[in-house]
């Protein structure tokens, strides 16, 4: 059952639905917001006075472009490019470009909203937006992805800047790819601007810690839910779906905090491993060579490939979904709880359905939505970008330590405001309210623009 909307923001929410037509997964993602905020513009009725909510539904600029490319048969393509540059209140327009072939303007818009809160309640100066394309690397020639990537950012780098938009990656877009946008930036500009785009190789002004920190960073917020309850990651048994940047140091950190992780994923199907995951050869698959994760049963007998298998089956005492939107829905909600799964932190963003959300809140599990627990890999960028501006390089360990605290920090923030407006542990609302506090004082305080 859905929650229902304060009367003051069902009109707003209707209204949002009607200016953007098909756009379900930007409704879902606006509807998630809105829920929470109720009580908060009971509390500080200038929000309301000053139509904040209105105004941060609706994106700042939206750029929406061809792209053309040949590909290795000589042969035209074309894909349609996307940023969504939403809010600016607090920085610079700041988050990931997504290739993949389901990129339309509704999982940007989903993308870039999310993104204004995550990044406000990283406490780090950064705005939010989202950008991306329809383009699938999946089975690309190297050649192909570095000619779509220049293309791509023959129209993208007009709207780029330091002080301006600054993206960095997301699904099918990791340091490569970032390398060949970067690349056509400094020869179109004649600048090298290292703090135009994030997620750099470390040899050509990336940072530490920024390929590890969304994974690391999602545990770190595990860890914190968990510690409030008395309990930690040692000798739990974890699912880690996904087999992305994101899962891969999700499984390394876990692995590193004593937990066990027997299954991830990918789009094809679930790896199970009884002994724990192995990483090395995950890594191996994965990031050397870009094979998918059916290979793994190739190299332990013990392992059990189930080809579009149900991750979330599995029982498990923690789960981390890190792969994709939607991914869990509200059948697979009371599985996990019914198994007993006491903990979900989000490495992907949205993973959740509205009605899994329910099952785990009525559940009274520790639920770390995707907007705080996936925070850490942005609020690393923003770390790139302080390193960037100041032309300097900080240690992993530095890095790491900085990453640590800002997790921290972030739990302590949200769980602080579920007290202060009465739903204790629930983060959900702390995510949705933090966030969206420190966005509306600045924009109040920034005036009508
Ligand atoms: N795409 C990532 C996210 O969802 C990171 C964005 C960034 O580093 O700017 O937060």
């Amino acid at each position: 059952m859905k929650v229902k909307l304060d009367e003051k923001i069902e009109p707003i929410f209707q209204e949002v639905i009607k200016r953007n037509p098909g756009e379900i997964e930007f409704h879902q993602a606006v509807r998630e917001v809105l829920e929470s905020l109720g009580p908060v513009l009971v509390k500080h009725p200038e929000f309301g006075h000053h139509k904040i909510i209105e105004r941060i539904c609706e994106p700042e600029r939206q750029i929406i472009f061809r792209v053309p490319w040949q590909d290795d048969k000589g042969e035209v393509q074309i894909n349609r490019g996307f940023r969504v540059e939403f809010n600016s209140a607090l920085g610079p327009f700041k988050g990931g470009l997504r290739f993949h072939p389901t990129v339309y303007l509704g999982i940007i818009k989903f993308l870039g909203f999310e993104q204004i809160f995550k990044n406000a309640l990283t406490g780090m100066p950064i705005g939010g937006g989202k950008g991306g394309s329809d383009f699938d690397p999946k089975g690309k020639s190297e050649e192909e992805v570095m000619r779509f990537c220049q293309s791509f950012m023959i129209e993208l780098y007009r709207h780029l800047g330091e002080y301006t938009d600054v993206p960095a990656g997301d699904i099918g877009v990791g340091s490569r790819e970032i390398g060949y946008m970067f690349g056509q930036y400094k020869r179109i500009t004649n600048r090298y601007e290292s703090g135009v785009l994030t997620g750099k190789g470390l040899d050509w002004g990336g940072s530490t810690v920024r390929t590890e920190a969304t994974g690391y960073g999602t545990v770190y917020f595990v860890d914190e839910m968990l510690k409030m309850r008395g309990e930690s990651f040692e000798g739990k048994v974890c699912l880690v779906s996904g087999a992305g940047n994101v899962a891969i140091y999700a499984i390394e950190k876990i692995h590193q905090l004593g937990g066990k992780v027997v299954a991830c994923s990918d789009s094809n199907g679930v790896i199970y491993d009884p002994k724990g995951i192995d990483l090395p050869l995950v890594k191996q698959l994965k990031e050397v060579e870009r094979r998918r994760i059916k290979h793994y049963a190739e190299h332990h007998k013990r392992a059990k490939y189930v080809p579009n298998g149900n991750i979330w089956e599995i029982p498990c005492q923690v789960a981390m979904p890190s792969a994709t939107e939607n991914e869990i829905n509200g059948t697979d909600a009371e599985k996990l709880v019914k198994n007993g799964c006491t903990a979900v932190g989000e490495g992907a963003n949205m993973p959740t359905t509205p009605e899994g959300i329910r099952v785990f809140l009525d559940a009274g599990i520790a639920y770390g939505p995707g907007k705080a627990a996936n925070a850490g890999g942005v609020a690393t960028s923003a770390l790139e970008m302080q390193q960037n501006a100041s032309r300097d390089a900080w240690s992993f360990e530095y890095t790491e330590r900085r990453l640590a605290e800002i997790m921290k920090n972030i739990h302590k923030l949200c769980y602080e405001v579920t007290e202060e407006y009465g739903t204790p542990g629930n983060y959900v609302n702390g995510a949705n309210i933090a966030g969206f506090i420190k966005v509306a004082k600045a924009m109040v305080a920034l005036g009508l623009v």
